[in-house]
């Protein structure tokens, strides 16, 4: 998973690159693998990508060389890597120089056939360097502008014709850019201004600085070409799905609290407050105190706490200086750092006994394992007889039983919990008393409020995938 940003201006503004800098960190949970960016002041271009989170990566040598140039156009990358290494070579945005001209792409999402593209790239006599999404969606669009006259809304034509896939993405040329989103609009992507000057980003909470404004989303299929002259012009190159494939795991987890990531631009963090009070009235829990998992179980745990009138506490303490486990590659790894993570608060074990942990979903089920027995351990730190506490898990998403080709690093589906077991089973091998799921009817009950549940993919939870995919492993 990743985000993109990035602006395009008619004139240098020292300000653009502080812009930019915190459009890049209002999108740093999208990933925290990699940064990179490209810029152009229209006759000269520079790039950079590395390691790192976007205030490592973006340096203070790299900002005087950014601003030394002037640029108006730039776009950026932060990623987690789904498809292809974390060196930075893998990373985004790719760049070509041909002789026609500079180019240069970063995407959001998956190609669930991507080995196929690569294949028929290289036949196609296409040297690829690093085999990931990114790079075949910029060499395929090219290879096919080619053959149009360089026009590149005709390549990205052929991409979004032939191409089955999650992407929202950016182009650049030394003084152009161009921003689309794939006809089935998996991944969410939006443009609007900040003063005289275009800028787009994955998620509406990169607008949030003064003088920003949002226009709307790029809508499926939609290819959207800036230049720095100020002109704009939108070519809606194949036809949106009669049905579109957002996904849904955007709002339930992944996604931040205050963006707005449907087209009715309401915002996430009500979406998930709602699945709270529909799982407390699917699978309530008498007499309990109700705990998050920090951060992403937050609001639903409101929401299940303000439904049943059940008291709201914290349990856990999370140490923001570690990252999301679930980005973390390793079994091992992501054990001691579910430790790392979470401390447990002694004085709600001394008491209270019945707990309702809420979290957003469950993956493989190791950090709902390790929380719960950290929990049992710190009673008995405290005098407290860990098997008088009561455990109760609720998820505020059905049960995850395949995984994602689209762009959300879940395991393959072997290692997922719910894949393999029952709730009965999941529920021991957690050490908790209970464990409920909302109900996939009752996630499209509170999807509708805010467009029709058939608009969201929901393959994650149910195996039935939108398009063609090749089994990959990760
Ligand atoms: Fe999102 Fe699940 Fe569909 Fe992947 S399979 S795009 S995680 S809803």
């Amino acid at each position: 998973m990743c985000g993109i940003l990035g602006f395009c201006a008619q004139e240098w503004d020292p300000a653009l690159a502080k812009f930019f800098g915190l459009q890049g960190f209002n999108l740093q949970h999208r990933g925290q693998e990699n940064f990179g960016c490209t810029y152009s002041n229209g006759k000269k271009f520079n790039h950079f990508k590395d390691k790192g989170l976007v205030s490592q990566v973006f340096t203070k040598e790299r900002r005087e060389e950014f601003n030394a140039i002037r640029p108006t156009i730039a776009i950026g990358q932060t990623r987690y890597a789904t498809a292809g290494g974390t060196d930075a070579l893998s990373a985004q945005p790719h760049w070509v120089t041909l002789l026609n001209g500079f180019y240069s792409a970063a995407n959001n999402g998956d190609l669930p056939c991507l080995q196929k593209e690569v294949d028929e790239l290289e036949a196609s006599g296409t040297i690829m360097l690093s085999g990931n999404d990114g790079e075949v969606i910029l060499k395929k669009t090219l290879q096919a502008a080619q053959k149009s006259g360089g026009d590149l809304v005709a390549g990205l034509k052929h991409l979004m014709e032939t191409t089955p896939g999650a992407y929202s993405g950016c182009l650049m040329t030394l003084d152009q850019l161009y921003i689309y989103r794939d006809p089935d609009g998996f991944r969410p992507l939006y443009y609007g201004r900040w003063h005289n000057t275009w800028v787009f980003a994955s998620e509406t909470c990169a607008f949030h600085e003064p003088g920003a404004e949002i226009e709307r989303e790029v809508f499926p299929g939609e290819v959207i070409v800036f230049d720095t002259n100020g002109n704009k012009t939108h070519h809606q190159v194949v036809e949106a799905r009669p049905e579109r494939q957002q996904c849904i795991f955007e709002p339930i987890y992944f996604a931040r609290p205050d963006s707005q990531v449907f087209a009715n631009r309401s915002e996430v963090g009500s979406f998930r407050y709602r699945l709270g009070k529909r799982l407390a009235r699917e699978k309530p829990v008498e007499d309990a105190v109700v705990v998050a998992v920090p951060d992403s179980g937050r609001f639903s745990a409101v929401g299940y706490s303000t439904e049943l009138g059940l008291p709201l506490r914290e349990l856990f303490i999370r140490n923001p200086y570690i990252p999301r486990t679930f980005q973390i590659a390793g079994q091992a790894n992501r054990e001691d750092l579910v430790r790392l993570k979470f401390t447990v608060m002694q004085s709600l074990l001394e008491r209270y006994r019945r707990f309702v942990i809420v979290d957003d979903s469950l993956v493989r089920s190791t950090t709902m394992r390790i929380l719960i027995k950290m929990i049992r351990e710190t009673a008995e730190h405290s005098g407290v007889d860990p098997n008088t506490i009561e455990v109760h898990i609720r998820l505020a998403s059905p049960p995850i039983k395949a995984c994602c080709y689209y762009g959300i690093d879940t395991p393959e589906t072997k290692e997922l919990a719910a894949a393999t077991k029952t709730i009965e089973e999941i529920a021991k091998t957690v050490d908790a008393n209970s464990v409920g799921y909302l109900s996939l009817e009752g996630l499209d009950a509170v999807a509708s409020k805010y467009d029709a549940p058939y608009n969201f993919c929901h393959a994650c939870f149910t195996g039935d995938y939108p398009t063609e995919y090749q089994p990959r492993t990760r």
